[in-house]
């Protein structure tokens, strides 16, 4: 999962990501606000209306789900699931409620959280995209005082300055997620077995 203040370039370097290494699975969520300018529905998210949204909750349909900014945004299970089968590395770009949920569940999940370098730099990102307006702007700097607060519960900061190396380092990141011992419970049980039955053998 990777979460971080809105305009800290999650979208950016998951694209990178995804055009670097064929590993990774991105979900695509679905939302109640209004497309921005160049977003495409089934691309960036699923637009939904607030009814349908509210629908997908009452079946179930979402791994996770939060309300941000006035807005609700989840994460539909299916394709999650069905990438975890094929062997994908499944990305969620989601804010710290929904994050810190799923870590609940999934204990074993990577907690990644990216930032800009500082509060200065992430107000002129917000600034610079030019997408919102002010009163949209202030609300997500608010926003991002309170997530800030949680970056603490995440595996890792991240600090977004160089793109090209911020996505090899993420890279390494989940590379070594692969390797903790949670991660590898069933060549533990494996391993363990093996050396059982020699021991028998031998004793
Ligand atoms: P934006 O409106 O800028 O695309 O996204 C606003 C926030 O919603 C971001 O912090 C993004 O990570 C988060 N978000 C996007 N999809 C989901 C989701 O499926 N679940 C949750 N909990 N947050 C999401």
């Amino acid at each position: 999962m990777v979460s971080g203040f809105s305009g800290a370039g999650k979208g950016t370097l998951i694209d990178l990501l995804m055009k670097k290494y064929d590993s990774y699975a991105l979900s695509v969520s679905a939302t109640t606000r209004n497309p921005r300018p160049g977003e495409k529905d089934g691309v960036q998210y699923f637009f939904k209306t607030r009814q349908e949204f509210e629908e997908m909750i009452r079946q179930d349909a979402f791994i996770e789900y939060a309300g941000y900014v006035d807005h609700y945004y989840g994460t539909p299970r299916a394709y999650v699931e069905e990438q975890l089968r094929k062997g994908k590395d499944v990305i969620l770009e989601i804010e710290v409620q929904g994050a810190l949920e799923v870590k609940k569940k999934f204990p074993d999940t990577l907690l990644l959280f990216l930032t800009p370098p500082s509060a200065g730099e992430l107000e002129r990102r917000l600034t610079g995209r030019g997408t919102e307006n002010r009163e949209v702007i202030e609300s997500r700097l608010a926003r991002a005082a309170e997530e800030s607060e949680f970056m603490g519960e995440y595996d890792y900061i991240v600090i977004n300055d160089d793109l090209e190396e911020c996505a090899d380092n993420v890279h390494r990141l989940i590379q070594l997620q692969h390797q903790t011992s949670a991660s590898q419970s069933e060549f533990i049980q494996k391993i363990q077995k093996e050396l059982r039955e020699r021991k028998e053998k031998r004793g």
